[in-house]
């Protein structure tokens, strides 16, 4: 393990594993004087710290998985209705930030493995809101690109494309990310050194999974800054 793998864990498991200690040491020691709304409130923070360490832990286990197996469980899908069904979900764990799915026109089926494609859209959901802390629209999009013309327009630079393909884009109003941080972003514990990262839990495994599922669709994975403020992940999808 890297040094920076460590740095990154052990402050992960660290800090909630910490929380725990102390709110665990107060109940016990102060259970006779403390009022049952501080017993509830200790008790919330217990469940919420043991949570971020069993996400974190679950990150590492998928992580460890995703690297042994390569081939996906495909099926064909119509991805605009896994999207629906993903967006909602997040949708009810937000308040503060609006996601928008973008109508697409007719797509063709794509084999995939719809599990793992869902959990490609959850982390860049959960990282749009966790980046945008002052709320805001998060849109989702989905379109097919046929030939490198219309990769180019759609998109200007970006990493060879296999195509045709599906290109989900995903984008927020939030922090942005730095241009010199944008081919790094991917890369296994790899997280910015920004004072709202430092203050938001998280171990830098998010993207390194949404890669190596992409991946092993044969597709790419890619970020990018809108003019406008905030930041663009989008994945494409090879179209058989
Ligand atoms: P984590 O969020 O757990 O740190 P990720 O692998 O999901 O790990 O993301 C790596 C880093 O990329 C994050 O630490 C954050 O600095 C940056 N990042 C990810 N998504 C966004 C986003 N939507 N806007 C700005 N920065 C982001």
């Amino acid at each position: 393990m890297k040094p920076d793998a460590v740095a990154v864990l052990s402050h992960e498991l660290l800090s909630p594993l910490t929380l725990i200690r102390g709110y665990t040491a107060t109940l016990l020691q102060l259970s006779e004087v403390i009022t049952e709304e501080q017993k509830g409130q200790y008790l919330r923070g217990i469940e919420s710290a043991t949570n971020r360490v069993i996400r974190l832990l679950e990150n590492l286990r998928d992580t460890a998985r995703l690297e042994e197996s390569d081939t996906p469980a495909v099926q064909p899908t119509f991805l605009p209705h896994l999207l629906r069904q993903t967006v909602c979900e997040m949708q009810g764990q937000t308040t503060r930030h609006v996601m928008k799915l973008r109508p697409s026109g007719p797509l063709p089926l794509v084999k995939v493995d719809q599990q793992k494609i869902e959990q490609v859209m959850t982390n860049l959901l959960v990282n749009a809101v966790k980046y945008s802390p002052h709320g805001g629209d998060i849109e989702i999009a989905l379109r097919l690109v046929r030939n490198e013309q219309e990769v180019k327009e759609a998109f200007g630079r970006v990493p060879l494309l296999r195509l045709p393909c599906l290109v989900v884009s995903v984008s927020d109003s939030g922090i942005g990310i730095p241009e010199e941080e944008l081919g790094r972003l991917f890369q296994r514990f790899y997280r910015i050194n920004h004072k709202l990262t430092r203050t938001t839990p998280g171990a830098g495994l998010g993207l390194y999974i949404c890669r190596i599922i992409v991946e092993a669709h044969g597709g790419r994975i890619w970020a990018g800054n809108k003019a406008q403020g905030g930041s663009v992940f989008c994945f494409s999808l090879p179209v058989d």
